[in-house]
């Protein structure tokens, strides 16, 4: 039986196409020039139910396709009856936590709706508002926002949403955790009662499956990676390493000319700011992108990375949620988030669209308890390096207990002798100072 299923999924994702969906052919031109041949499973599976006008709970993280998902069925939606100029209402509204996310978003929509005559439009704060005022007095038919500025602009009159046909809620498990619930649930109740609406989350704890029970009508529900899968094509590696020698295997693992360019994660800004430091110190070209950073300077940033004028983006949690690059191969977890689904989310922005990535992860003492709990999370035990040449001084414990100050994302931990035990399953080796590159 198993055998069997597994055969008819390796069999649709082989075999279907956009025109067994029934997309249109404006959209189907514009797949092509985007280099899509095939539908992602999150595609295959959610553009019918979008399409019939369903409405959808979609349980899928970054990298799945699932921007695609949705944009395709909504353009498609709207053109069948499409106003002009000033004329247009909003009639498609994306809701979505980070600037970044709703950028690509918005290129997203632009990019498959290249061959229609829809307009969209994005919105975020921390910008003055008045460029953002001005094309949506030129008429939109499809609005991205964040949460803040679409609130404060509903507020001030100058967005109007009583003519909406879908409301679509992208990455619903990071907009509780960034704290937008509340602006969730103001803003259902300014938008009509009659709509279609999707709902996108990578997990789906209680709060989130309530929060889709507010917002959705006999949902069907389409989930195509377990919440607590790490993506198959990428390679993952722990390096256990004590946090003072951090830095000196981050610039180590940087000497391999293989790595083009690489997504490095931090929990804090500051510590983001002192690795590119570091970096730019030893003549690699890197910047930091976090929410302490001006929007133009984020977008500034991204863009150098997109372009490899520099090698390395050091980046926050918050401030990556959306970064969408495509042939990303390597991600490297200077320091282990706290929060097991971050890990899932950060390893998703390499192996995107069937490519191969790397995700390379420093764990030190204070950060073995962590390391745990992802384990435990992806149900997984993630190959350990053990060739690296700044191995810790006391192997690692994995019984270490969690530090103190556990919760939330992205503050500083204290240190926690307690884990500075001397058994482990991974054992540390003397400092043979092998590279780590030749042992792969
Ligand atoms: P998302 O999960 O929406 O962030 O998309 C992840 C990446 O996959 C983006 O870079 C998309 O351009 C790309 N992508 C989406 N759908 C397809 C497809 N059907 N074929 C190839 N690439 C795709």
């Amino acid at each position: 039986m198993k055998a069997k299923s597994t055969f008819i999924v390796a069999f649709d994702i082989e075999f279907m196409t956009f025109e067994d969906l029934e997309v249109s052919a404006p959209i189907l031109s514009a797949l092509k020039k985007e280099g899509y041949t095939h539908p992602t499973p999150i595609q295959e599976k959610s553009i019918p139910i979008v399409i019939k006008g369903g409405d959808l709970l979609a349980c899928a993280q970054t990298g799945t396709g699932k921007t695609a998902a949705f944009s395709i069925p909504i353009l498609q939606r709207l053109a069948a009856t499409n106003l002009q100029g000033n004329k247009r209402k909003i009639r498609a509204l994306i809701v979505t936590p980070t600037r970044e996310l709703a950028i690509q978003i918005g290129e997203s929509l632009t990019a498959y709706g290249a061959d229609l005559s829809l307009r969209n439009t994005v919105i975020f704060g921390g910008v003055s508002q008045v460029a953002q005022v001005n094309r949506l007095k030129n008429g939109i038919d499809i609005l991205v926002a964040t949460p803040g500025r679409l609130l404060d602009l509903i507020a001030q009159g100058e967005i109007s949403l009583q003519h909406l046909e879908v409301f679509v809620l992208d990455e619903a498990d990071r907009m509780l955790d960034m704290g937008f619930i509340h602006d969730v649930k103001k803003l259902l109740k300014v938008i009509p009662e009659k709509r279609q609406s999707l709902f996108f989350s990578a997990t789906m704890p209680p709060a989130i499956v309530e929060l889709a029970g507010t917002i959705l009508k006999n949902p069907d529900k389409v989930e195509v990676t377990p919440v607590s899968s790490t993506a198959e094509k990428i390679d993952q590696e722990i390096f256990f390493v004590d946090k003072q020698n951090k830095n000196a295997l981050l610039l180590h693992i940087l000497e391999d000319p293989k790595i083009e360019t690489a997504l490095v994660f931090t929990r804090t800004k500051h510590g983001a700011d002192k690795v590119v430091k570091l970096l730019v110190k030893h003549q690699i070209k890197a910047e930091a992108i976090h929410g302490n950073k001006a929007q133009n300077a984020r977008q500034r940033a991204l863009t150098n990375f997109k372009n490899k004028t520099i090698r390395v983006l050091v980046a926050t949690d918050i401030a990556a949620r959306g970064i969408d690059v495509d042939a990303l191969a390597y991600v490297i977890n200077f320091e282990i988030p706290n929060i097991p689904e971050t890990y899932v989310h950060r390893i998703g922005r390499t192996g995107r669209a069937g490519l191969d990535g790397m995700a390379m992860s420093f764990c030190d003492h204070e950060e073995i308890a962590y390391l745990r709990d992802i384990e435990k999370l992806i149900k997984l035990q993630i190959p350990r390096n053990t060739t690296h040449p700044f191995p810790m001084e006391v192997a690692p414990k994995m019984d270490a207990p969690a530090p103190k100050k556990a919760q939330g994302s992205g503050g500083q931990r204290k240190p926690n002798p307690a884990a500075n035990g001397s058994k482990g399953n991974a054992q540390a080796k003397p400092k043979n100072k092998r590279r780590f590159f030749a042992a792969k």
